[in-house]
């Protein structure tokens, strides 16, 4: 009988605490459960991102090949292999915060490079396609690229190529801009 006393004696920790301590305990749960949840979402994110890039590497490698063989049956057709095309994935943002579509790039030797990009159109703010588009980039005398844009055909490219893949001196026509004082500001 005199341990029941001593029993009885002790303070009960729930009357006198109320039920913080056991919010505390579902709080922290419920946080930690609510924060794993975020995390497996982000990692499912992340995993889904990847898929989609490297889909997007593929698509934009097999497009480039086959405009190329489309377009450019007498001259690239019958050097470029279909795998010596590169791709890159679409990004949302680029570095001057435009968006910037999936693209695959061939060097072709001499400094020079194919850019192939699988453009995407927009009519009325809604998508509505892809456009090919070629670019030959050259190296500039400077240190810096010239681009030259819509290479659609054979006949394009003839010329270019014709015109000389390297310029002598710059032309003041090259990416970035030609600064003297700066010729390579990177
Ligand atoms: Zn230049």
């Amino acid at each position: 009988m005199t341990d029941l006393d001593t029993t009885s004696a002790v303070p009960i920790a729930a009357p006198t605490e109320g039920w913080l301590p056991q919010l505390r305990e579902l709080a922290a749960a419920y946080t930690a459960r609510v924060e794993k949840e975020r995390e497996e979402e982000e990692r499912e994110q992340l995993r889904s991102q990847r898929a989609q890039e490297s889909a997007d590497r593929q698509c934009a490698a097999a497009r480039a090949a086959e405009y190329v063989e489309y377009c450019f049956p007498e001259t690239l057709a019958r050097v470029l292999p279909a795998e010596d095309w590169v791709g890159y994935p679409q990004l949302h943002v680029d570095v001057h915060g435009k968006r910037a579509d999936k693209c695959a790039v061939a060097y072709l030797g001499d400094g020079l490079f194919l850019r192939y990009i699988s453009r995407s159109r927009h009519a009325d703010g809604y998508f509505d396609g892809y456009v090919d588009v070629m670019e030959l980039i050259q190296p500039c005398a400077c240190g810096n690229y010239i681009e030259h844009l819509d290479i659609t055909d054979d006949d394009a490219l003839s010329l270019v190529l014709a015109d000389g893949a390297h310029s002598a001196q710059c032309v003041n026509a090259c990416t970035p801009t030609y600064d003297p004082a700066n010729p390579r500001p990177w």
